[in-house]
């Protein structure tokens, strides 16, 4: 029996997390169920999976589990003696429970590309034990056992080019449209920056820490199919290449079963129903922050982090209907402008760093009046 936290675990990585443990009930045992809230869905959980442990961001009264709470209660997680732990967290918010759980070096499956974008730097070492649910990361994980790490020439993540690859003019594009992904289920956050390929963008810093892969070997390509997650090109010139249908739950089961593999219930890809697959070259001047992106990552130092949590306030700036998508890639690049923050050291400085650039950007937008172009 295998035991599992989910943090996250209303979230959409969560919920389809606990989906994998249904099919599983012989082989899986969640103890740990972390929510940053109580919601009418975690009491449902806590009843169907009844863990040993339920943490809440604020606490609260549960008679029938040990309830965890505040900055005490993520340090507690982190020593928790559990098998895998599944961070399901969207965005900053999942910094510092993989803070945590990497320093305590527990096992982790991680689907929070922020955390090892912000904490890159300065966790370098940690990083080739955690197995990533990501699924293009997923997918490059599984082609890397293909061959040594020096045989390996390129990595590709595949992008399904969001919403709006084909589409000329991006002004005015509403919250509706934006969250209206052709491929993937996923949460809000992710879905715009699918939208804005700022997502393949983090994917590329991801994949530069999560690999130690130098950033000129790595290359994305708009697959709109959404069929391949992944390839990894060898010195030899062969590709090995990772291919299903788009479902969260094959990259969230193969971590957890991992080097296993289990039945997930995901139906299985149709090669004739697939028909053909696609690939272009990203268009880099309709989504400029995929280019700000890598250009931030390149740079390093803090810039992985003020990108990160730009993007994050301009991205609820944007679902709160106060900017256009199309100044989604502005605010992020008029931030990354104004910031000249020192290399990170430490977990103290990334956190520093993250609180000067939310200061930095409530500015930014304050000097523009709320409105940026
Ligand atoms: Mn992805």
């Amino acid at each position: 029996m295998k035991t599992l936290a989910v943090l996250g675990s209303t979230g959409s990585i969560g919920t389809q997390t606990l989906d994998i443990v249904k099919k599983h009930p012989d082989k899986l045992k969640v103890n740990l169920l972390a929510a940053s809230r109580l919601s009418e869905t975690l009491l449902k959980q806590i009843q169907e999976f009844q863990p040993e442990y339920v943490y809440i961001k604020e606490g609260a009264n549960l008679p029938e589990v040990k309830v965890l709470s505040g900055e005490e209660g993520l340090e507690a997680i982190a020593n928790l003696d559990i098998d895998l732990f599944i961070n399901g967290i969207a965005g900053i918010a999942g910094i510092k429970p993989t803070y945590l759980l990497l320093k305590n070096n527990k096992k982790l499956a991680t689907a929070n590309k922020e955390a090892i974008i912000c904490l890159g730097e300065i966790l370098k070492d940690k990083y080739s034990d955690i197995i990533p649910i990501d699924s293009e990361h997923s997918a490059i994980f599984q082609c890397l056992q293909n061959g040594k790490k020096e045989e390996v020439s390129k990595v590709i993540l595949t992008a399904s080019g969001g919403p709006f690859w084909k589409r000329n003019n991006l002004k005015g594009i509403t919250v509706e449209e934006a969250l209206n992904h052709p491929k993937w289920k996923m949460g809000k956050k992710v879905t715009i920056d699918s939208a804005t390929l700022m997502n393949k963008g983090l994917e590329i810093i991801e994949a530069h820490y999560l690999f130690n892969i130098p950033y000129e070997k790595i290359e994305a390509v708009i697959h709109p199919q959404s069929i391949v997650h992944g390839l990894v090109e060898f010195i030899d010139g062969s590709i090995i290449a990772n291919l299903s249908n788009p479902d969260m739950r094959i990259p969230i089961s193969y971590a957890i079963s991992y080097p296993d593999r289990w039945e997930t219930g995901v139906q299985k890809l149709n090669l004739f129903e697939a028909g053909n697959l696609e690939f272009y070259k990203p268009d880099e001047n309709k989504f400029p922050l995929l280019k700000i992106a890598k250009e931030a990552g390149k740079k390093g130092g803090a810039y992985p982090i003020v990108l990160t949590v730009a993007d994050e306030m301009a991205v609820q700036l944007f679902l709160e209907e106060k900017i256009d998508f199309t100044e989604i890639p502005q605010v992020v690049n008029n931030v990354l402008q104004e910031a000249d923050f020192p290399a990170p050291k430490n977990y103290e400085d990334v956190i520093s760093i993250i609180e000067e650039t939310k200061i930095l950007f409530e500015n930014l937008i304050q000097k523009t009046g709320g409105k940026i172009a």
